[in-house]
């Protein structure tokens, strides 16, 4: 007689897993579950329940377990802002991040509309140089002329970015320059606001009490490894965005007091083992108006693109790595306190310090030098705060890549909170369907308890999760093409 044949040695794990999901009491929850991620590449897995009660009648109006789901967990996305991380979270982070730029810029998410009537301006901000490096240029008829090392390089050439001469390179000014990088951005605010009174022949007090600067602004890597700020800054009433800026504060008052705070915003480092350094901006900065519309301009939605776009990139771009290098068991220190008190090498990391040697990373040279700088210069105890072990791999900044001043525009939680508050709509409108009356969610109380299991899909969620992925990009090149509404 012949036998069935089994399956298990011919079909791969993700497909055998899929088959144990979809002979589970609810395939259709699994797989709703999984759509509800939209393509998110690692999610939280969670276990634990939440629980609304009525307190006035002690009734459960609403409640949620995990052990209730299919395959006994709640997933949950990652919510990662970076794309080499989680390409479907950045995605949606970069769509928060644009609302939130846009209605800063012409009003909207609570924001008022006649904001993109007071004066508005795109800055950029960068880095001073540190040596020559290799660079791309171009003559006024846009063809390629050499570099400073005679070659003419191309458009994306590896070597662009990285110093004619790596032994004479100030590495050490680099990566305190990076280090410092959200210091002094927040100097250049104060200054700005200096140097306006001072333009305007006011005192600090009367121009403050007439006028409101409000500020979004996000870092990015160039390839030479240095940070550098693109930020819109806006001028508001006394009140806020509710409030029309004076007649005074113009944006040729805005254009001429970036320059003064650029020029005058520096920070003194001081160290026994390196000496005294400036931490200044460098020459090239830009100061562009922003019109509510126009073509070739700068518009708010092509900041705001611009902005969320940012948001979303990393250290990485520079050519590093996005994890930490330092040991987490001895916090790079490469030793542990034994029970004696006693000093024990540490036993992750032999004793470097490093979770994965500097030396083996797969970067450039020039990367890896900037690494190497920063942790060693993390050896010194004058630069214990800048945590330079902790931020070896993004070449020493430990900054925010975006913020922003807390008038300017809504938050990226508000636009969570209204996600969240649109599907508790969505449940009740479900429940009064059901036949349940509508409850007023006011009066009610809700506690939980989560705990964090693991992170990542089951083998067969990961396929259904792949062709969430194909649905998702399937619709965006639809939209593209014109063939289903935007
Ligand atoms: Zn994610
Ligand atoms: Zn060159
Ligand atoms: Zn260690």
């Amino acid at each position: 007689m012949r036998r069935s044949l089994d399956l298990r040695h011919v079909i791969s794990p993700g497909l055998r897993d899929l088959i144990e999901l979809a002979n589970s009491n609810d395939f259709d929850r699994v797989t709703e579950q999984v759509r509800h991620l939209r393509g998110c590449t690692r999610p939280v897995n969670l276990h634990g329940w939440t629980i609304t009660t009525d307190p006035a009648t002690k009734e459960v109006v609403r409640s949620y377990r995990s052990e209730d789901e299919p395959t006994g967990r709640l997933l949950t996305t990652c919510g990662n802002r970076r794309a080499s991380r989680c390409p479907a979270c950045s995605r949606v982070y970069a769509a928060d991040t644009y609302h939130l730029i846009k209605a800063g810029l012409s009003g909207g998410k609570n924001v008022a509309e006649s904001v993109r009537d007071h004066p508005r301006t795109f800055v950029t901000l960068t880095a001073p140089s540190f040596g020559p490096v290799h660079n791309y240029k171009t003559n006024s008829a846009g063809k390629p002329r050499p570099c400073a090392c005679g070659e003419t390089h191309a458009e994306d050439a590896p070597e662009l970015g990285t110093p004619l001469d790596p032994a004479t390179y100030d590495y050490t000014g680099a990566v305190l320059w990076n280090a410092h990088a959200g210091q002094l951005w927040a100097r250049f605010t104060t200054y700005l606001r200096r140097a306006l009174a001072e333009r305007l022949r006011m005192t600090q007090k009367a121009l403050n009490a007439s006028l409101r600067v409000s500020f979004a602004k996000v870092a990015e890597y160039q390839k030479r490894g240095l940070v550098h700020f693109h930020a819109v800054i806006r001028f508001d009433g006394p009140d806020g965005h509710t409030s029309p800026p004076p007649a005074w504060a113009t944006f040729d008052a805005l254009k001429a007091a970036v320059r003064m705070a650029r020029q005058r915003a520096r920070l003194i480092v001081e160290s026994d083992a390196i000496g005294e350094r400036v931490i200044a901006w460098g020459e090239r900065y830009k100061v562009d108006p922003i019109s509510a519309l126009g073509d070739g301009e700068l518009t708010d939605a092509k900041v705001a693109g611009y902005v969320a776009k940012y948001a979303t990139k990393s250290a990485e771009d520079s050519g590093t790595v996005d994890r930490t290098l330092m040991c987490r068991p001895c916090a790079g220190r490469g030793y542990l306190r034994g029970p004696d008190g006693f000093h024990d090498r540490c036993p992750d990391c032999d004793g470097r310090g490093q979770a994965e040697p500097i030396k083996a990373l797969p970067v450039q040279q020039h990367v890896r030098q900037m690494i190497r700088t920063a942790w060693d210069l993390g050896h010194l105890p004058e630069f214990a705060e800048l945590k330079l072990w902790k931020w070896a791999h993004m070449l020493g900044f430990r900054g925010h890549f975006s913020s922003k001043s807390r008038a300017y525009s809504t938050t990226l939680g508000t636009l969570r909170d209204v996600r969240r508050a649109w599907r508790l709509a969505q449940a009740e409108a479900a429940r009064a369907r059901a036949g349940h009356p509508a409850t007023d969610e006011t009066t009610l109380v809700t506690t939980s308890s989560w705990t964090y299991l693991s992170s990542g899909y089951r083998p067969g969620e990961e396929l259904l999760a792949a062709q969430v992925r194909h649905d998702i990009a399937q619709t965006q090149r639809l939209k593209q093409e014109g063939l289903v509404p935007a």
